[in-house]
């Protein structure tokens, strides 16, 4: 086994191998770009080498620099991660060649699985099943049209160098085919550097159900069962879990022994994926087909790892350094069910925008977390990977993706009561997640009735965006008590003890004997007042909007015990500047919270300018000068944080002004264009 291995990768994949290398009592090196000088996985190494300025293409992917550092630290080895260079042949050959061992398979076998084109043939001759469809060499326009009226519409263009998501067309009819080529065209070549496509059957509703395979050195292979996969927003994965719903075991020999027909075709070694689209027949049976191999750990393994009982770097690790594989597929075994959700800096309201900030409140479940030793399994009820504290700043220049959840439990019922209770005791205050959105998502009737398809959130759109669960009469009462609860401990701490009435100081009036204070908010936009009266026995009384009522409330262990209005819950309120952020066990808002003597205006949009939301590359306007716009029309496209986001008019108007060419750099709140309303 090793003594020393260096993580080339952040975030919470190299924490996460920190942990199991520190477990196994190997030394680990980090590596760090300068926005990540002081990041979580440089504290839990236990030696770090910076490696350049923060862009990915000046640290993370220089590969010489990882390789010296390797080099000047005496590591043996090298841990990809996923993301950066976990899948690049070139810098598992440089390993080799440096006399370092890449924590991952041959060269040979990544650039096999590289291309989906050519993996797609490779897998046929292997017998794997493929979707129905196009996969060749010639890239003539005229052929790949004919082929697509072969494969009868809808079908999909993937780029062949494809990931993440990106580089997919689907094309409903033939006429609509010519433009949908051109245009995957030159999104493939601008961002893989390669145009080929494929073209395959588009299939309707599939899931994604993905197999975990391993190999060894010694040509032996096992496949660590299923997840699935299908709950997906822009082809990405949203939710993940393991087994799938429905699954037979014979089903799920047959996909095994698929995807490790696929791992020994190209002489793999180490963790990797196969990817199947399944196709879910009216009556019930299922078909699948090989769509790719991500030759590498993926961000889901731990739901893998949460059903085996095992820990999947512990195993790559031991079969890196030339060990057999600790198991055989006959001792391998399911217990209970898993599901992963990624916590994402996004806005889904905005179209899963990405957001950066500082997690100013980073309070999550409690949990067993990965760090202190466990290895998942069912004694694991919740797991937290983690890739930043409390404090932290999530920069625009890598992956949305700050941790994930996951959960274990007896049955899926199980595990998904658990997700839900995890997700609501999640607390990200400083900027924008998806807590809430996968929240929603977990309790819609698709998920819960496990009635999966890669379709599932389009499907139940009404139910995930722009939701408001806990409504203005509990968001303006946990305000008011959280406001009433720090005065009062501020009062008494300033009077050394004694209790002075912080009423009166206030600006509450009297009348009859009565006080009555007045609150003002600003709630989704609109304002509101609120009354807060104190009667003679000192029971207090609320009006907000149309509720009125009595409010009690009682500070708790954790958080305030509000009951107002019909409603009862144990809320924990985070002021951040003027934003109260309410969360309780029915979901979280914000309220803001105005002060009188402030006057400031909150939320109020810049008429006329258009800016960008965060640091970026602009990739395309779609207006120009002189262009009539209306409310919502999209003007523009950037990227940043490995995503596209369409920026949409503000309100209607004309187009004066464009102010960057696409291409062009711009820094948060960068004036993109000028609009004359
Ligand atoms: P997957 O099926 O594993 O999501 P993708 O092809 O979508 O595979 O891309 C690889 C994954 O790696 C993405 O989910 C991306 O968000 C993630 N990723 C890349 N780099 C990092 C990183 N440093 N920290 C966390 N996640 C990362
Ligand atoms: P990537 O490299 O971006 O992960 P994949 O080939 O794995 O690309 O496909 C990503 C997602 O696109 C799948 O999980 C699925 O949701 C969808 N998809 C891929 N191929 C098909 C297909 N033939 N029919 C329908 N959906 C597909
Ligand atoms: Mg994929």
């Amino acid at each position: 086994m090793f003594n020393k291995i260096l993580i080339a990768n952040r975030g919470e994949i190299a924490c996460r191998v920190a942990a199991t290398a520190r477990r196994m009592a190997i030394k680990t090196v980090a590596v760090y770009s300068e926005a990540d000088a002081s990041a979580r996985h440089v504290s839990l190494c236990d030696e770090a080498v910076p490696i350049g300025a923060s862009a990915p293409k000046d640290s993370y992917l220089r590969w010489e620099r990882i390789i010296e550092a390797a080099k000047a630290t005496g590591a043996q080895a090298i841990h990809p991660g996923y993301g950066f260079l976990s899948e690049n042949d070139e810098f598992a050959q440089a390993c080799a060649d440096a006399g370092l061992v890449f924590i991952g398979p041959p060269p040979s076998a990544i650039r096999a699985m590289g291309l989906k084109a050519e993996s797609k043939q490779l897998m046929g001759k292997a017998g794997v099943p493929l979707v129905p469809g196009y996969h060749g060499a010639d890239q003539d326009p005229a052929l790949l049209q004919r082929e697509a009226d072969a494969i009868g519409y809808p079908v999909l263009i993937k780029a062949s160098a494809g990931g993440g998501g990106k580089g997919m067309r689907v094309v409903d009819k033939a006429k609509a085919f010519a433009a949908a080529l051109a245009s995957c065209q030159r999104e493939a070549s601008s961002s893989f550097g390669i145009d080929a496509v494929l073209i395959e059957k588009y299939v309707q509703r599939p899931r994604h159900i993905e197999i975990q395979v391993f190999g060894d050195t010694q040509g032996n292979y096992v496949y660590l069962f299923e997840r699935d996969c299908s709950v997906q927003r822009r082809h990405q994965k949203v939710l993940e879990e393991a087994p799938a719903p429905g699954m037979t075991p014979g089903m799920r020999q047959q996909m095994g022994e698929a995807a490790v027909a696929a791992a020994r075709a190209v002489n793999y070694v180490g963790a990797g994926t196969v990817e199947f689209i399944v196709e879910q027949k009216p009556d019930g049976s299922m078909t699948f087909f090989f769509m790719e191999m991500n030759t590498r750990l993926q961000v889901e393994h731990p739901v893998t790892e949460a059903i085996t009982g095992l820990d999947l770097v512990e195993w790559q690790l031991r079969v890196a350094s030339g060990e057999p594989l600790p198991l055989r597929q006959e001792d391998l075994r399911i217990h209970g069910h898993a599901i992963e959700a990624r916590i994402c800096a996004e806005n889904p309201d905005n179209n899963f925008l990405p957001a950066t900030g500082t997690l100013h409140v980073y309070d999550l479940p409690a949990y067993v977390s990965f760090e202190r030793g466990n290895r998942g399994g069912a004694d694991t009820l919740v797991r937290v990977d983690s890739g930043v504290r409390e404090g932290d700043v999530i920069s625009p220049f890598y992956d949305p993706m700050v941790a994930k959840l996951i959960v274990h439990g007896d049955t899926r019922e199980q595990a998904l009561a658990r997700m839900d209770e995890a997700l609501s005791q999640t607390h990200i205050v400083g900027l924008n997640t998806n807590v809430q959105f996968l929240r929603y998502v977990v309790g819609t009737a698709s998920f819960a009735q496990a009635n999966l398809d890669t379709g599932l959130i389009p499907r139940e759109e009404a139910r995930l965006f722009k939701q408001e669960k806990v409504g203005l009469p509990l968001a303006a009462a946990a305000a008011i008590a959280r406001t009433l609860v720090e005065e009062k401990a501020l009062e008494v701490d300033a009077a050394n003890g004694a209790w002075i009435d912080p009423w009166a100081r206030r600006d509450g009036w009297r009348a009859h004997g009565l006080a009555t204070r007045r609150f003002e908010f600003e709630f989704h936009g609109e304002a509101v007042t609120a009354m807060l009266t104190r009667l003679h026995d000192g029971a207090l009384q609320l009006q907000v909007g149309s509720a009125a009522g009595p409010l009690t409330f009682v500070p708790v262990a954790d958080g305030i015990g509000v009951d107002f209005a019909g409603q009862r819950q144990t809320v924990k309120v985070w002021l951040n500047q003027a934003v109260a952020h309410v969360f309780c066990a029915l979901g979280a808002t914000q309220i803001v919270v105005i002060d009188a003597l402030a006057h400031a205006s909150v939320g109020q949009a810049d008429a006329g300018r258009l800016t960008a939301p965060m640091p970026g590359k602009v990739v395309s306007f779609a207006v120009k000068p002189g262009d009539k716009i209306s409310k919502g029309q999209a003007l523009a496209v950037m990227e940043a944080m490995k995503m596209e986001h369409t920026i949409a008019a503000p309100a209607d108007g004309t187009v004066e002004e464009l102010l960057y060419a696409p291409g062009d750099q711009v820094t948060e709140g960068a004036e993109l264009l000028r609009i004359k309303a």
